[in-house]
């Protein structure tokens, strides 16, 4: 059995956000009336409750929210495979409050802090099967 983390679902308010990440886009939703951006995609505004809302591809640029290690507790079988591993979420640099969980890929606890930059990658878990990650953006010594 080859084990990999449970497959995105998308229903009707998700369809868009995940037919982009199937195309290696990040597309958020956006009010149309205040110009915010939100996500998980809603039927409406979380600020303004305006029904008009479209996608729009972001940078997926970000920064290290908030991060931690787990060790133990998992109860999916993937997650027990890969036992300890990091989770965390990552402001999108876009807009203070917009937030996406993430595993860190290539990552260990140590490399990780609050407010790392960040950008988006795209990981097919499974054939057919793409979610979004955070990699930490690494700085080339020559690029200092
Ligand atoms: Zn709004």
């Amino acid at each position: 059995m080859i084990l990999h983390p449970p497959l995105p679902v998308a229903d009707d308010l998700s369809q868009a956000f995940w037919e982009g990440v199937n195309e290696r886009r990040l597309l958020v939703q956006r009010c149309a009336a205040c110009r915010r951006f939100q996500f998980p995609p809603d039927a409406s505004c979380a600020s303004c409750s305006s029904t008009e809302l479209s996608f729009e591809e972001v940078s997926g640029r970000g920064a290290v929210f908030s991060f931690t290690e787990t060790v133990s507790g998992a109860r999916h079988p993937y997650f027990q495979s890969i036992s300890p591993y990091l989770v965390g979420l990552v402001q999108l640099e876009e807009q203070e409050g917009l937030i996406f969980a993430s595993n860190f890929p290539g990552s260990e606890y140590a490399d990780l802090e609050i407010g790392a930059p960040v950008d988006v990658e795209f990981q097919e878990i499974a054939e057919g099967a793409v979610i979004p990650q955070f990699r930490l953006r690494t700085v080339r010594l020559a690029e200092r």
